[in-house]
């Protein structure tokens, strides 16, 4: 059990017994409060039977009034005063009517008093109807609560989620950077806005929108831009949820998903991340997921059973295409399938302009520079880019956000928090050797990028330093000198290190460079085709089989070429680990000027790097632009 479900039934129980406790009290109260409240209004004392009795006999009763149930009486003593009684119903009270006749007492017979017939009620029925009905309420709120398990107790009836929204308030000029997403949608708000145009030449309107790309790159935003652009209400759920219910009631789900979006024609329905529901039928570990299948199938379904024209369209995200099962992507469904990719340059600018609207930025803050230093960088990177130099410009008590706070900012989503310096020690010597590896290989190197920028200050995840470079323009065809160059980089770390220090003092700081290592060289021998094993891929990018892919890993190739491509690995590791080694050897007093120089500075920009270097030997061309932050 998940321990967020083992929260969710200990809030339950404590709220049931706490239900529970009070319930019970209550009765008691209101069981107990018939008697004492029938003395108080009528100022009767209750006496006993014998005393009645005893009072009867010494003929001190005026007058006594008989329950028809014969269990209780009410007697007016000559005295005046009213007293009660508890009968003895079994034996007929005999001998009491007895006394009373002997002494003429008036004698009167009544029917018994309501209340007690009414509390009986109310404490044998409506108590623990009452008990239920509160109950029920606890287990309601507790189903709605954020972090309870959804609905699962109403049973697949639509909530206050289907409720569409009316206005998302996202225009398309929210959405930036994704132009040719954004044209193709145009198309859709028109479908949306002016169905008649398309109808009226035998158009048929497209059913569903498959909007695929990498997480943050602007899909849920750009649906819901769709339907802020056509003014259509926006009923929005993930296919998570779905999957989260009972079985069986997925299906119903779909079911009043749809119904309510056709009542509320023209509109869209928005559907996060469809890989959850979407996945292909009958694969997995141990078959297909019944539920969702049915899932899947209710939705199918549903789609077809749209009439050409009913005004729904259905925009569905994901991040992982080739998972979805073929009868999705089929014509009729969703039939439209957009890309939405990763910005490039110009269309990094355009969101950093759309998410600067709300933000002061220093006029000599470059906005072309930002994007530069952020390839890769997905939309939802930028905007969290932006808030956190906002931060710490707020932090350093700035009226606008500088460009140091724009550095430090893409450092920190990048790297990671920085910390408190390293106090001078043997560790923080060798942490400055090992960047200083780096750093050096990387501008010695003519196919490796552009230093930016080598710090010794400590980050958050156990860094104790890093250079990085200046990031490659866009992703794209890398030469092989360009991949072994950085591979040889990757290695100056640990080269430097056993250089300086000789073979036993080298440190486990290197590992996360050998990851990568491995990683860049395996790709060049089993997928660029860039060793001795020549030509050809040798494997494919494996799916996981937790998303619907086999369960056998693939292998294209056998043991024994297995054996080789290792081979192929290390050679190259060591090939660019050697040149490594023998650039720190021959830069040996260059590399110890620069750690001298580290040390005391604790961050050194790439400029500046440069300009030491270049007094003792002569600087490479390099490729990229340098740019000035
Ligand atoms: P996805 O659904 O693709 O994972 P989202 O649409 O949820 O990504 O994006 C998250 C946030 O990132 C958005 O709310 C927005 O602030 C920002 N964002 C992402 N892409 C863009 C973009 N193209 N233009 C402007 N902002 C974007
Ligand atoms: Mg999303
Ligand atoms: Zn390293």
């Amino acid at each position: 059990m998940s321990s967020r479900k083992q929260v969710f039934w200990a809030n339950v129980w404590q709220r049931v017994k706490v239900a529970v406790i009070s319930i019970s009290i209550m009765q008691s109260v209101a069981i107990a409060s018939p008697s004492s409240a029938r003395a108080d209004a009528e100022g009767s004392a209750t006496i006993s039977y014998t005393e009645l009795l005893a009072n009867v006999k010494e003929n001190r009763v005026q007058k006594i009034d008989l329950e028809s149930n014969g269990l209780s009486a009410e007697a007016v003593l000559k005295d005046g005063r009213k007293v009660r009684v508890d009968l003895i119903a079994r034996d007929g009270n005999t001998e009491l009517m007895k006394s009373l006749r002997e002494n003429k007492v008036d004698i009167a017979v009544k029917a018994p008093q309501q209340t007690t017939l009414v509390w009986q009620l109310v404490s044998a029925f409506l108590m623990p109807m009452l008990l239920i009905f509160v109950l029920l309420m606890v287990l309601r709120r507790l189903s709605n609560a954020p972090g309870g398990p959804g609905q699962t107790l109403s049973f697949g009836k639509t909530k206050a989620r289907f409720s569409p929204e009316a206005k998302t308030g996202i225009m398309f000029e929210d959405v930036a950077g994704i132009d040719t997403a954004k044209e193709e949608l145009q198309e859709v708000v028109t479908f949306l806005k002016q169905p008649d145009r398309f109808t009226a030449v035998g158009a048929k309107i497209p059913k569903g929108v498959l909007l695929i790309g990498p997480p943050g790159t602007g899909k849920t935003l750009l649906a819901k831009a769709i339907a802020g652009e056509a003014g259509v209400p926006f009923f929005s759920l993930s296919g998570s949820e779905f999957v989260e219910m009972f079985v069986g009631v997925g299906a119903s789900r779909v079911r009043d998903l749809f119904q309510k979006a056709k009542d509320n024609a023209p509109c869209i329905i928005f559907i996060d991340e469809i890989d959850a529901v979407g996945r292909q039928r009958g694969s997995g570990i141990g078959g297909g997921n019944d539920e969702r299948e049915q899932t899947l199938n209710q939705m199918l379904t549903e789609m077809d059973g749209f009439q050409g024209n009913s005004g729904v369209i259905v925009v569905a995200a994901t991040n992982r295409p080739d998972v979805l099962d073929s009868a999705l992507l089929r014509p009729g469904r969703f039939d439209r399938q957009i890309t939405v990719d990763y910005p490039d340059y110009k269309g990094r600018q355009e969101i950093i302009k759309v998410h600067a609207r709300n933000k002061k930025l220093e006029e000599n803050v470059s906005i072309e520079a930002i994007a530069r230093l952020t390839p890769g960088f997905a939309g939802a990177d930028l905007a969290n880019l932006l808030n956190e130099a906002a931060i710490l410009a707020a932090r350093r008590y700035k009226e606008a956000i500088g460009e140091l706070e724009i550095a430090d900012a893409i450092d920190r989503v990048t790297i990671g928090l920085s910390m408190k310096p390293m106090l001078d020690s043997s560790k923080k010597r060798l942490v400055a050797y090992h960047e200083v590896g780096h750093a050096l290989v990387m501008t010695l190197l003519k196919n490796a990028s552009l230093l930016d920028k080598i710090t010794i200050v400590p980050r958050s995840g156990g860094i104790g330093g890093f250079a990085k470079g200046v990031p490659d323009e866009e992703f794209g065809l890398e030469s092989r000198s360009q991949i072994l160059d950085t591979i040889t980089m990757m290695l100056g770390g640990r080269a430097a290190e056993e250089v300086v220090f000789g073979d036993g003092e080298i440190t486990t700081g290197a590992s996360g460079d050998f990851q990568q290592v491995a990683k860049l060289a395996r790709m060049m021998v089993t997928q660029f085709g860039m060793s001795d094993l020549g030509l050809g891929a040798l494997e494919s990018e494996t799916g996981e089989v937790f998303l619907g892919r086999n369960f056998m890993p693939q292998s294209d190739y056998s043991v024994k070429l297995g054996d080789r491509i290792d081979r192929q690995i290390r050679q190259i590791a060591q090939a660019c680990y050697d040149t490594a080694k023998r650039l720190i050897e021959e830069n040996r007093d260059l590399c110890d000027r620069l750690v001298d120089i580290l040390l005391d500075v604790e961050t050194l920009d790439g400029e500046e790097f440069r300009k030491i270097v270049a007094e003792y030997t002569k600087l490479p061309e390099k490729r990229a632009a340098f740019v000035k932050f």
